[in-house]
């Protein structure tokens, strides 16, 4: 299996560290807000990934951190915490803030097919690790305290550019950069200090306060993996401070390369351009679902791109990769009542086909390729199994699922389907108005619409 590694940016022969076992740890989100479909997409790209790797017989030991503490407003070393700051302004508990935002997460990425990582730890949970870690480093000399923390001081650790090559965008910062105490821009915090109004705070050696972001990685992975681990996987944006900083800590700790593998997904863009709440492009889960998409829909548009593709949402493209699914649904019931089987060969020939592209650092358009051509074969049980118990143990797509339950209830009369039928006309010109006045005269006449991936059911209300 072949893998793109940002490390030493080329595609490289997989390999693990441990013979058979992937040994891997994923940046978790920040538990403040609701997860765009952005970053929901650095979730899918990671799952593909490990799916990848059980499709070619590994076994995943892996772990995903919950920041629900350590993530500055200022992105970097300034401003209130984010779940902190949304805490004092909805009036609650930080934790509430987090189990709120973690929970709807978790929801999130079941509807996407996400399987969660075997451990998910809350950063909260792990203080002591850290602490640890900022005292080893401390021993080693490459810490220094101002008056707002305790900071790595990144120009002890040579090696500090070696994954960001290329894209020190984030580092470079420029003269005006205000780098208050620091004594250089690369430096960061490891340690902050709170003031008495900060409700999540920890005592530690240097004094009352919380952790850095960086630190949670390094000291969670450190925790549940041993060093070096085999994957670490994240956006690009990690690239060039957060990961960089993951890796100057840990390798500085432990004397020992972190990690072998350096996965990051391309960025989602929405229109175009940056998903911003100003211009109210920032859409959640429930949004694509409120506007009548199912979360399959979504899952796969993002495998119709690469994951180092930058993928530009649009509802269009949306709504082909509807059409798309539709069509991949109503060619597997075709070969899923079909008796004649395929010969053997072919299905080798497109087994191997898939294999090839989804190991070719996950090739997912080339594979879903595979798939159309094999949906394209005279209709046969035998094609029906190999797409949906083989190719979607990757693409967990629910292809089965789909197939199976039939579009329509039989027994509805002809007026209601055509209502139906231009309730799902209006919501592809995302007429909202129409298909809603739509499903209300639905329901009056006593029946129930409900959206399915490849259309709608419909159910007599009792
Ligand atoms: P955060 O909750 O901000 O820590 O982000 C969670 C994950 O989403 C990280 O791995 C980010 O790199 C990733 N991410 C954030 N924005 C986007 C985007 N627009 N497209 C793809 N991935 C993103
Ligand atoms: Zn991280």
């Amino acid at each position: 299996m072949k893998l793109y590694n940002t490390l030493s940016k080329q595609k490289e022969e997989f390999h693990t560290v441990k013979p058979g076992v992937v040994q891997m740890y994923s940046c978790g989100p920040t538990v403040y807000y609701t997860a765009h479909i952005g970053n929901l997409r650095a979730y899918v790209c990671g799952d593909i990934l490990k799916k990848t790797l059980r499709f070619n017989g590994y076994q995943i030991e892996d772990v995903m951190n919950i920041t629900d503490v350590g993530h500055l407003v200022g992105d970097g070393d300034s401003g209130e915490d984010k779940v902190e700051t949304t805490a004092r302004k909805m009036g609650v508990h930080p934790l509430e803030i987090a189990k709120k935002y973690t929970d709807i997460f978790m929801n999130d990425i079941a509807r996407l097919n996400i399987k969660p990582a075997k451990h998910i730890v809350p950063a909260t949970h792990c203080i002591d690790g850290m602490i640890e870690l900022v005292k080893t480093l401390e021993k080693k000399g490459c810490t220094y305290r101002t008056s707002d923390g305790i900071y790595f001081d990144a120009s002890t650790f040579p090696n500090y550019f070696q994954l960001s090559k290329g894209s020190l965008e984030g580092n470079i910062g420029g003269a005006r950069v205000d780098l208050g105490e620091k004594r250089n821009i690369n430096d960061f915090a490891l340690w902050k200090f709170v003031g008495p109004n900060t409700i999540q705070k920890w005592d530690s050696p240097w004094g009352v306060g919380c952790p850095g972001w960086h630190i949670e990685c390094s000291a969670i992975s450190m925790q549940y993996l041993p060093v070096p681990f085999d994957i670490h996987t994240g956006g690009v944006d990690h690239i060039p401070i957060h990961h960089t900083n993951e890796i100057a800590q840990t390798e500085t700790a432990t004397g020992k390369k972190m990690c072998n593998f350096w996965f990051h997904n391309e960025f989602m863009k929405i229109d175009g351009g940056k998903m911003s709440k100003s211009l109210g492009n920032v859409y959640t889960m429930d949004d694509i679902i409120n506007k009548g998409y199912d979360p399959m829909h979504l899952r796969l548009l993002f495998l119709q791109t690469t994951y180092r593709t930058v993928l530009n949402f649009t509802f269009e493209a949306l709504d082909a990769a509807r059409e798309n699914y539709r069509n991949i649904v109503t060619a597997l019931r075709r070969h899923r009542t079909a008796t004649t089987p395929t010969d053997k060969k072919v299905i080798a020939n497109l087994r191997q086909a898939f294999t090839d592209a989804i190991s070719n650092d996950l090739n997912t358009p080339v594979a879903l390729a595979v798939l159309h051509q094999a949906l394209k074969q005279p209709d046969s049980r035998d094609i029906y199994d190999l797409v949906t118990k083989e190719f979607d143990q990757v693409l967990s797509l629910s292809l089965d699922t789909a197939a199976s339950t039939a579009p329509i209830i039989a027994t509805i009369p002809a007026e209601i389907t055509a209502l139906a039928e231009q309730r799902l006309a209006a919501k592809k010109q995302r007429d909202w108005a129409t298909a809603d006045k739509l499903r209300a005269e639905i329901t009056t006449a006593g029946y129930q619409i409900n959206d399915t991936p490849d259309g709608y059911t419909l159910t007599p209300l009792k």
